[in-house]
């Protein structure tokens, strides 16, 4: 046990104060008309039914705080096309405006839209709301993520991923189907939801404009842009001085505290916190701790319960879960479901628990304040994930998830002048990472101007030259008049709901005669690990894998792995034998079955290279050359094109050799900046694919 692990919280940590005071215009707040109170246009609510359950769930939805605004907000929202809606976390924001609208009428005239910027989020809550509304998830309430559909004719509220809007205004830029846009979780300015300001906005001007569109919904708000924390007054100036609905109220009062002095070692103090709580609060008092990433996820739950087995006494069991976007959805699950009697549940969560989703049980946040995120050189091409300091924003929204059902206590593991220095939002998304896929798709929209598109924070000019030069280096673009355009290449590659270069792979792949390998490695990349490796197991797991590694590298290994996966027929003791997630597995088999089907829908023809892996190994470096780096005479690695020093990282097979030259699917960047998923490739085939390209870049690197 760590020393400092007997000090009493109070010891280390100083109260904090509350979220800053914000400016509204409109407050929403108790006493304003609640359900069939008085307000005229207001419908009821379905009455309690005789089911304990569902009568449980009926007076949680009454007992939200924006319960007792829902009359006024829907004589509100009724008179505006956009509205800007802010509310404490837990207010009932997410679950309840949706069916508020639904309840108003409001889908009768299209689906009501709700994004999310996390799949997990969009599922979970889909399930949530259907539950409320007793209805089967996929009818009244449905979802749509990544390659998965649950939704029906009858859907009038549908969740969905940032993304997945963002795709279907491809076929629709004026989204006809929806009567209304509900743009959640604002704040975290994804790169989707970014687009979609835009893409929303544009799409209720011109319905306005063609004001005679039968699905035009004329007293309805088309967008409402919601968080609990953001800047108000740019979303408000964006949608043409939209009005700023503020609810009024916090569901649970939330007692945050920071540490004394800085940290040196988060995760070291994470781990104190968490079994100081331990020792001292009642069992049914769980935990949610925020880290970075899985690696780290995975190492704390394992020390967690190695000391939590050791004890003394009295001290109630853990029962530790990790929580990642790459776990299997199955596993994401398990933190939703109440522990066994007596245990205590503690969560290790990356951000993905940052916003949206409600935990049970949470009593406790321990914020370390750190996060993993993207970040973009536009010179030097290179985009990495790095770990930093999180915004004031993503702080205030950890801390929340601690009041949802009940009041809480967040530990900041951090000082209070450290936390003064954080930047107070987060920087928009769109601004730190590659555009390459945003600006395919709004050119696969038609949108005439890439450059002069009404962002609501503008990306830097050099940013998007650097997507437009990678677009048109794949081929995806031609310009005409001065204007740019997608070739036929280009538009073929909007239709896969993958990176740019991931589809133009798959569409390389017929030269080389490889699509069906090429379709299984992009469908192992496009979905989380299928490797499962349970850290204390890794002699065991460094065994049984010998037999698919292949000194190709890692695409090649994962092929030769779903290769034999398959010949078991999908054999779950085969995947527990070979640290298989088999899950993930079977959703890569998916994946790859809709990506096939796209092939086929464009008359490509699906051949095999029959074990030929050397095809399979140019596809890539012809469509991947971007992404390469070479062996120095040092012994070290720098990126091909732009000479930036990279490491191969320890988890591929190539960790341990020094190929000449090598493709990568992923930057990671700890304490260097490490490749992941290599290929080895000839780096003639390089030159072969992009002649022009390198030549350039060598004369730039010589001058
Ligand atoms: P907001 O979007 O304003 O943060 P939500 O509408 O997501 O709030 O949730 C409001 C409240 O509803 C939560 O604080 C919680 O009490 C309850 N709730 C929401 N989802 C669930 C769930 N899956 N299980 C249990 N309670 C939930
Ligand atoms: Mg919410």
């Amino acid at each position: 046990m760590p020393e400092e692990a007997s000090l009493p919280p109070a010891k280390r940590f100083r109260p904090g104060s509350c979220p800053p005071g914000r400016r509204v215009e409109m407050l929403l707040a108790a006493g304003g008309g609640g359900a069939g109170g008085g307000r005229r246009h207001t419908p009821p609510l379905a009455q309690p039914s005789a089911s304990p359950y569902r009568e449980a769930l009926e007076l949680q939805r009454r007992s939200l705080p924006i319960f007792r605004a829902r009359g006024q907000l829907l004589a509100q929202l009724r008179n505006l096309d956009s509205a800007v809606l802010i509310g404490e976390t837990g207010s009932g924001k997410t679950t309840q405006i949706p069916q508020y609208l639904y309840e108003g009428g409001i889908s009768r005239q299209g689906v009501i839209a709700v994004t999310q910027p996390r799949r997990v989020a969009a599922i979970s809550l889909a399930t949530r709301v259907s539950d409320e509304k007793r209805t089967e998830l996929g009818k009244l309430v449905g979802y749509t993520v990544r390659f998965e559909d649950v939704t029906s004719e009858d859907t009038r509220i549908k969740f969905l991923t940032d993304g997945m809007l963002l795709r279907e205004a491809i076929s629709d830029s004026l989204l006809r189907k929806y009567s209304c846009v509900i743009l959640d979780e604002a704040h975290e300015r994804t790169i989707h939801t970014d687009v979609l300001f835009g893409v929303v906005k544009a799409a209720q001007k011109r319905r306005k404009e063609l004001g005679k569109l039968p699905l035009k919904p004329l007293f309805f708000p088309q967008v409402i842009v919601m968080s609990a924390t953001m800047d108000v007054d740019l979303f408000s100036q964006y949608f043409d001085g939209a009005p700023v609905l503020y609810l009024e109220g916090r569901q649970h009062p939330i007692q945050t505290f920071y540490t004394k002095q800085p940290q040196q070692d988060y995760l070291h103090a994470a781990l104190v916190s968490v079994f100081q709580i331990h020792q001292e609060a009642p069992p049914s008092q769980d935990i949610l701790v925020f880290l970075t990433g899985q690696e780290e996820i995975e190492a704390m739950s394992k020390t967690c319960r190695d000391i939590a087995k050791r004890l003394p006494d009295g001290c109630p069991p853990m029962l530790v879960l990790p929580l990642y976007a790459s776990l299997p959805y199955s596993q994401q699950l398990r933190v939703f479901q109440g522990a066994p009697k007596g245990y205590r549940k503690v969560i290790i969560s990356t951000n993905i628990a940052e916003t949206s989703i409600t935990i049970t049980g949470i009593k406790y946040v321990v914020d370390t304040g750190m996060v993993k995120a993207k970040k973009y050189n536009p010179d030097s091409g290179l985009e990495v994930l790095a770990v930093q300091r999180v915004s004031k924003t993503q702080a205030w929204q950890r801390t929340g998830r601690a009041g949802r059902e009940g009041s809480g206590i967040c530990y900041r593991l951090y000082t209070e002048d450290e936390f003064e220095k954080f930047e107070k939002m987060t920087v928009p998304e769109i601004q730190r990472c590659n555009l390459a896929s945003v600006i395919l798709q709004l050119l696969a929209m038609k949108v005439p101007n890439v450059l002069t598109f009404d962002f609501v924070s503008k990306p830097s000019p050099d940013h998007i030259q650097a997507a437009i030069a990678q677009l048109d280096l794949l081929g995806a673009l031609e310009h005409k008049d001065d204007q740019l355009a997608l070739t036929p290449i280009g538009r073929k590659m909007a239709a896969f709901p993958l990176e740019p270069k991931f589809a133009k792979t798959i569409l390389l792949s017929s030269k080389f005669h490889c699509t069906e390998e090429i379709l299984t490695i992009v469908s192992l990349l496009s979905v989380d690990s299928v490797l499962y490796n349970p850290p204390a197991r890794r002699e065991e797991v460094q065994s049984v894998r010998k037999k698919f590694i292949s000194s190709e590298g890692d695409h090649v290994t994962l092929l030769n792995l779903y290769r034999t996966f398959k010949n078991t027929g999908g054999n779950k003791d085969w995947c527990k034998e070979n640290f298989v997630n088999s899950k993930n597995m079977l959703l890569v088999a998916e994946v790859r079955a809709q990506l096939r089907e796209i092939c086929l829908k464009m008359s490509m023809p699906i051949m095999s290279s029959r074990g030929d892996m050397e095809s399979v190994r140019r596809c890539l470096a012809h469509s991947l050359f971007m992404s390469t780096a070479e062996l120095q005479p040092d012994g070290t690695y720098a990126t091909t094109d732009t000479h930036q020093p990279v490491a191969i990282h320890p988890s591929s097979v190539l960790f341990h050799c020094k190929p000449a030259c090598v493709v990568y699917t992923a930057l990671l960047y700890t304490s260097k900046c490490y490749m992941r998923d290599l290929c080895v490739v000839d780096a003639e085939w390089l030159y072969e694919a992009a002649p022009d390209y390198f030549r350039r870049k060598l004369r730039t690197a010589r001058n």
